[in-house]
């Protein structure tokens, strides 16, 4: 029995005893800890799923008394209740483990000052990152989700060589700096470790040009479900995200959760180490596409090559599937568009009406304005054939749409909206 299936059986044992709602689950399908023997047995174990973790709330889940709990995270609760995850002192100390990793991946060094744009709060991105390279012994900026401006003025002044934020938020910061005249070429960051949103290859090239070839732009994969960051680490090879090999990873079908042998499917993550908020084969509505491929940096762990987006993040639009990322790589391919769009979906006459606004890079001139025209058809044209669907293109001046604070929200469903 290897020493990884060995912590998870102990750990199934003790979910067992103590997490009510997972034993009940066991039970309906006539199973005990005892029929699981190797990780081939662990497919007969139940998928848990978020409504799962959300059935007791705020406690239900948890596998430790209440006095040996000593933070709580939780999610952002935009599609409802927050999901709220305890962490014990072992917790904290796993967690600062897998952080020191994923700065490792990164190519994060004890020498460097690392500016945090995170929020320090219940979202688990500030305090992840802020234990892990503290005690890897970086210098820290933590600016947590201050203004562009203070961010940009301790940016100038203190020069930190690595910046983790979301990738629409570094967009943001650049943007910002030219309205400064502050060239962000000049500063010393060498490392842009990006997370919270998806990092779409577009996107990684959008910002390379911003802030410089030579910067390193990495994502990292996580969730408060799993404590936050560090499920998924990309190193300087910029090729997609290692999977953590502190956890145990699955890909199954979307639809019927059954084991999938293809390189595309939903990602479906069992945790070993956790101990107040252990999950058994939870489905994260990730679709995600795994290669086992050799990567140069000499870890064999295989990686997250490819999103294909949150199954909870696509669009059903007149009856075809679309994510956000799949919109989002179209626009970034046309160069003369900024990095800030919105895809609004309505209703017209029981039709679903899909429009998306997108900046043009200058200011839209009246001598430019037919020529804009044509290349709005254009782009409706492309859409079409590649998506096989109409959408409006509406193509507006430079900074007219207002980046939104903390989690960037790309859509609006009016089709949601009860009236
Ligand atoms: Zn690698």
């Amino acid at each position: 029995m290897d020493k990884k299936f060995k912590s998870f059986k102990l750990e199934l044992e003790r979910i067992y005893k103590s997490n009510k709602i997972y034993r009940e689950k066991m039970k309906r399908q006539k199973i005990t800890p005892d029929d699981i023997n190797s990780w081939k047995d662990i497919k007969k174990l139940p998928i848990t799923t978020k409504q799962d973790l959300l059935k007791d709330y705020p406690n239900g889940w948890s596998c430790v008394p209440t006095s040996e709990i000593k933070m709580y995270h939780a999610s952002s609760g935009t599609t409802g209740k927050p999901l709220i995850v305890g962490l014990t002192e072992n917790d904290l100390q796993f967690r600062k483990k897998v952080m020191i990793e994923d700065a490792k991946e990164a190519g994060i060094t004890p020498d460097d000052t690392i500016q945090i744009c995170y929020g320090f709060g219940m979202f688990t991105g500030g305090f992840s990152f802020y234990e892990g390279v503290r005690d890897y012994g970086c210098k820290i900026i933590p600016t947590g989700t201050m203004s562009t401006e203070m961010q940009l003025l301790y940016m100038n002044n203190l020069k930190p060589t690595v910046l983790i934020t979301s990738p629409s938020h570094v967009m943001h910061l650049y943007e910002k700096a030219k309205e400064e005249n502050i060239d962000v070429k000049k500063l010393p960051i060498r490392i842009i470790r990006v997370g919270s949103e998806l990092l779409t290859e577009s996107m990684r090239k959008k910002i390379k040009e911003a802030w410089g070839e030579n910067v390193s732009v990495t994502q990292d994969y996580g969730m408060t479900e799993t404590l936050g960051p560090g499920l998924g680490m990309e190193c300087k090879f910029e090729n997609g995200m290692h999977l953590n090999p502190n956890y145990y990873f699955e890909l199954v079908d979307p639809v019927t959760k059954k084991p999938t042998k293809k390189k595309v499917g939903e990602l479906v993550v069992t945790t070993i180490y956790n101990e107040c908020f252990p999950i058994i084969r939870y489905a994260t509505s990730d679709l995600v596409e795994i290669s086992k491929e050799s990567c140069p940096c000499g870890c064999s762990s295989p990686r997250i090559t490819r999103f294909l987006g949150r199954s909870d993040d696509m669009l059903k639009v007149k009856g075809v599937k679309i994510f956000v990322s799949q919109i989002e790589d179209f626009l970034f391919k046309h160069p003369y568009f900024t990095h800030q769009y919105e895809i609004v979906i309505s209703k017209e006459d029981y039709k679903d009406i899909l429009t998306i606004n997108v900046e043009y890079k200058d200011r839209i001139t009246p001598e430019i304005k037919q020529n804009i025209y044509n290349y709005t058809e254009n782009v409706e044209e492309e859409f079409k054939s590649k998506f096989g669907i109409k959408s409006k293109i509406n193509i507006v001046n430079n900074k007219t749409i207002k980046p939104s604070p903390g989690k960037v929200v790309h859509v609006r469903d009016l089709r949601k909206i009860k009236v």
